[in-house]
Formats: structure tokens, C-alpha cells, sequence
């Protein structure tokens, strides 16, 4: 753990190992899912819009470098200038092709000046021996991180939100991420419906059994003209939304269950207002949050793996 923070983010374990930030760059490769091309479903999970979570410069008509290029111009005009990137295949299922294809896009990618790496987001039903043996092999010259989605530990949870495969595909494809030794990190969302706040909490145990490195926690979010509004809509008794504090506060108890060494890479999401449809934490951005947590952390004087229980 981080001597002055009682957790520690990921992008500070990142910045200490590579000797500076990595600004990560999202493309859009143009993939599709299992869970919308019939695979496994038609339908995608319920709250599923890729739209609401990329950022302008992505678009699959774009070549990857020609994404790169213009996000790394983005951010720059934003935010202080990163020296070295990591190329973000984000939206949809980034290992969803077969493996020689999976590689020219790679390559693509980390041929481009600046580049440090790869991050490659995924479904567990979406990684298998031959994609996770590309993967560590370029491990072995490049950063790979690898996000998988977790999203639920519940049978019950998956089939609730169609997320089209089960917790045992999870546990398999964590399991293949740790014998390959591949940085992964999990996406787990607080709030689905049906979960209650107890639940939640015993939860941190079964992620903590997860041979992960790291941990992305989103709070349910409904976004608009989701099969999961339309859910949520019917019955709101199902959905139990946090309010920006009780969020604060819970996510704190929530950290004081995970094991220390988890790394965290968010605590929150953030979904652009335009998509948002509940719960209003108004227009408070991501950074204003964390100051958020880390102050509920010092008033509780507590840390992260503080209750941990085995
Ligand atoms: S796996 Fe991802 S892309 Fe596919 S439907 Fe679910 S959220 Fe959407």
C-alpha cells in the first residue's frame, strides 16, 4: 500500500514502475460482442451504450493510428502533456476476432511513437489460450493490461442484466489471465439490481479470491435508451441508486473488505450527464469524487483491507 494514501491507485503503481504517467488513448477497433452479433445474445447486456462511453476521436472508420494520433492531440490540448501512452481498446469485446487479425490491430497500435502499450478490455467468454498467449508474449516487450468484466458475482445478477455468460466463465478467464501472468484488472459494478447493500459488501470476499491485480468499481448507472431504463422504469423497487454521499461512504466500506495489494484503478464511473438518466450526482466530475473518498477515509481513520475478512 502506498505509504500516504490508504489504497493505492493504479495509475500511481503504473507511474512508479514505468517512470511516468501513461496517459491512456482509446480506439475503437471496431469489434463487435457475442452478447449482440447472436453469439451468445442478440440483445447486449441491459445497460449496455458503447456511444456513452467514447470519446469523440473514436470511431472505426478511423485507422487506429489516425485515433491515436488525434487522441493524443486531445488530451494534450486537456491535460498536462503525458510522455509515453497506452493505446485503450475499449469499447466492446477488444478480443472478439481471431488471433492473426487480434495482432495486425495490435501491432498497428504499438508501432505508433509514444506508444508504451496496450490496455485491452474484454468479456470473460472472450479469452481463451490463443488470445492470451498473443498477449504475453507482447507482454514481454510492451505494457498489456488486460480488463476483463466481472460486472457481477451472481448467477442470479447475470442473468438478470442478459450479460450472456456465467461467474464460472469469470473464474476460468482469471485463472488463464494469472497463468499467463498477465496484468489484469476486474470492472465491477455496485448497485445492479436486485443486490442489496450486504450482498454487495460479502462480494468484496469472492473478488478477493480473483487472481487480479486491480479493481475498476462503477456505480450502477442508468444510462438512457438502455434496455436496463426501460427495467428500471417498470420497477424501480428492483434498483436501489446511490446518492453521491450514502456512495462515499459505502465504497469506503467496501475498500475496507478488499485485500490490500488490490491495486484500484477507479472507485466511481462517469457517464456524460446527455446519457445519464439516474442517479443525479450533478456535475461533479471523477477527481472531485476521489478528494471525496479520500477524505471519507481520514474522517473514518481507516484503509483499505481494514475489515478484511478471508
Ligand atoms: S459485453 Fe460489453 S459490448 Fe457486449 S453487450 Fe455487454 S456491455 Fe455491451
Amino acid at each position: 500500500m502506498n505509504k500516504h494514501k490508504p489504497y493505492t491507485l493504479l495509475s500511481d503503481y503504473l507511474r512508479e514502475k514505468y517512470g511516468g504517467r501513461l496517459q491512456k488513448v482509446s480506439v475503437d477497433a471496431g469489434f463487435t460482442c457475442p452478447n449482440r452479433d447472436g453469439s451468445a445474445g442478440t440483445e447486449g447486456c441491459t445497460y449496455c451504450d458503447n456511444a456513452a462511453f467514447n470519446p469523440s476521436y473514436c470511431s472505426p472508420e478511423k485507422s487506429i493510428r489516425q485515433q491515436v494520433l488525434e487522441g493524443i492531440e486531445f488530451h494534450a490540448r486537456r491535460y498536462r502533456r503525458a510522455q509515453q501512452f497506452l493505446v485503450y481498446f475499449q469499447p466492446y469485446s477488444n478480443t472478439y476476432d481471431d488471433v492473426a487479425k487480434l495482432e495486425l490491430l495490435y501491432s498497428e497500435a504499438l508501432r505508433i511513437e509514444g506508444v508504451a502499450g496496450i490496455s485491452v478490455s474484454t468479456r470473460p467468454d472472450c479469452f481463451n489460450e490463443q488470445v492470451a498467449g498473443l498477449l504475453a508474449g507482447i507482454a514481454k516487450e510492451k505494457v498489456v493490461l488486460l480488463e476483463l468484466g466481472i460486472e457481477s458475482v451472481r448467477g442470479k445478477t447475470l442473468e438478470r442484466i442478459n450479460r450472456g455468460h456465467d461467474f464460472a466463465s469469470t473464474e476460468k478467464a482469471f485463472a488463464l489471465a494469472a497463468e499467463k501472468k498477465l496484468f489484469v484488472t476486474g470492472h465491477y459494478i455496485i448497485g445492479l439490481p436486485g443486490e442489496c447493500r450486504e450482498e454487495i459488501l460479502a462480494d468484496a470476499a469472492v473478488l478477493n479470491r480473483l487472481p487480479m491485480n486491480a479493481l475498476k468499481l462503477h456505480q450502477l448507472q442508468i444510462v438512457r435508451n438502455t434496455a436496463m431504463e426501460k427495467d428500471f422504469l417498470e420497477r424501480p423497487e428492483d434498483y436501489e441508486l446511490f446518492e453521491l454521499p450514502e456512495y462515499v461512504d459505502f465504497i469506503v466500506s467496501f475498500a475496507e473488505r478488499l485485500r490490500s495489494d488490490l491495486l484500484i484503478d477507479r472507485f466511481a464511473g462517469e457517464v456524460p450527464p446527455a446519457f445519464l438518466r439516474a442517479p443525479d450526482w450533478g456535475l461533479i466530475r471523477y477527481d472531485q469524487v476521489l478528494k471525496m473518498i479520500e477524505k471519507k477515509f481520514a474522517e473514518r481513520n481507516t484503509y483499505q483491507g481494514a475489515t478484511r475478512m478471508i
